[in-house]
């Protein structure tokens, strides 16, 4: 017998555990939604109809006031082996479940790919959304497809990997279909022998020659960057946060030029089409944010980009210290950083 836990709802209810900011804003109406008959029964009811929010784990959203309107928080589980040959597995994560216990589940598999994806926060649901990545990994590289449930029929919808229009930090559902579907189920992808290691980036060969470490498997791999995330970026249980803030922006290769020769220390990476990736956090430290502090607000003092809610903070105040932070960054730069966190 299975057994569904009924759908749970809330009037005028605060979401300070429902966003990793720990912003106090309310919701007029908050559903818990663990299975599929839950989402049949809110359609039936029209709440995709009017004003609300779909949530995971809220670790990329700014609430800057109260949400009136209903509140659907995604709580589904189960991690699941769907089919396996030699070389690899497929697996599919509920929406609900947490990324990084489905990141450390497939390392006790020993399955591959999602490795250096270890310790960010949310939920799988989430993951394809804005096409996380870290480390030189993106959720793309081992996407398989996706199941979604279209709020205006009512039906569910299998996404292949092309029509997921995958791109840095994109997906077709924060473009042409953004609010159009709640993405319920996520199928990887992973090697199961001769996994392919993504050590170049950032620090992760630093920590691991530290170890003495010349051959890492995939899960000394995961360690090391779990240890460098620790070491550098805020825990949103101690320092309300959203990780980046900003997206990092990609510009044409001749202004990248133009910038390289007036500052001469710019960080800059090759993109997609010739292009150029600039480090969102060096612009913003460069204008002298980086560790300031303002009222309950700022930018961290170990990785700018991160703007964090040291206690009390609204919003709306977060909003300003981030609208601040794009006028300077505009002004001795000439380049308008975009949000990456979802503002509402
Ligand atoms: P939420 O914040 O709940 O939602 C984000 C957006 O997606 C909202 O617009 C929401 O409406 C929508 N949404 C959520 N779930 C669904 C669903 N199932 N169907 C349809 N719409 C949905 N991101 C990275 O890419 N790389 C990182 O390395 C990284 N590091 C982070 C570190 C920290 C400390 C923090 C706080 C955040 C970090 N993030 C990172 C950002 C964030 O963790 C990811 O974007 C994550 O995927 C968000 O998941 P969530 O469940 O919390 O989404
Ligand atoms: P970092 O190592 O200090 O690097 C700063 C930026 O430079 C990163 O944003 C990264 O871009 C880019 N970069 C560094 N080495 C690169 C390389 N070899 N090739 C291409 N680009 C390179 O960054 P960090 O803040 O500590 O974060 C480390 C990783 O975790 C990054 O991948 C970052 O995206 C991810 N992260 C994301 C969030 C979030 O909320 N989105 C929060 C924390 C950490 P990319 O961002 O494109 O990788």
């Amino acid at each position: 017998m299975r057994y569904f836990r009924s759908m749970q709802h809330f009037t005028n209810h605060s979401l300070s555990t429902y966003n990793t900011f720990g912003l106090p804003a309310k919701a007029q109406n908050l559903w818990l939604v663990a299975n599929e008959d839950d989402l049949l029964a809110l359609h039936a009811k029209g709440i995709f109809a009017q004003k609300h929010l779909i949530l995971g784990g809220g670790s990329n959203i700014l609430l800057t006031r109260d949400f009136d309107g209903h509140v659907v928080v995604l709580q589904n589980s189960g991690k699941r082996i769907i089919g396996q040959d030699e070389n690899e597995v497929e697996v599919q994560f509920a929406a609900g479940e947490r990324w990084h216990t489905c990141v450390m589940w497939a390392l006790q598999h020993n399955f591959g790919g999602i490795e250096n994806l270890a310790l960010i926060p949310g939920t799988a649901g989430a993951a394809p959304m804005q096409n996380i990545g870290a480390y030189g990994v993106e959720v793309k590289d081992s996407f398989k497809q996706l199941r979604a449930f279209h709020k205006a029929s009512g039906e569910f919808r299998t996404f292949s990997h092309s029509q997921c229009a995958f791109g840095y930090r994109e997906s077709v559902f924060k473009n042409e279909l953004k609010d159009a579907y709640i993405i319920w189920e996520v199928n990887f992808a992973l090697s199961t022998q001769n996994h392919k290691l993504h050590l170049a980036y950032g620090a992760i060969n630093t920590v691991l020659q530290q170890k003495g470490i010349t051959a890492p498997n995939i899960q000394q791999v995961a360690e090391a960057v779990i240890e460098i995330r620790q070491s550098k970026l805020p825990d949103p249980a101690k320092i309300g946060n959203s990780g980046s803030f900003f997206k990092n922006p990609v510009v044409d290769a001749d202004f990248a030029e133009k910038l390289k020769r007036e500052h001469t220390d710019m960080p800059m990476y090759a993109a997609e089409d010739g292009k150029v990736k600039l480090a969102a956090g060096w612009l913003i430290e460069q204008c002298g944010w980086k560790g300031k502090v303002v009222g309950a607000t700022g930018a961290h003092k170990q990785q700018a980009l991160v703007l964090v809610n040291y206690g009390g903070a609204t919003g709306s105040e977060i909003w300003q210290l981030a609208i601040n932070i794009q006028q300077s960054v505009k002004e001795k730069f000439g380049v308008q950083l975009q949000p990456e966190v979802n503002v509402y």
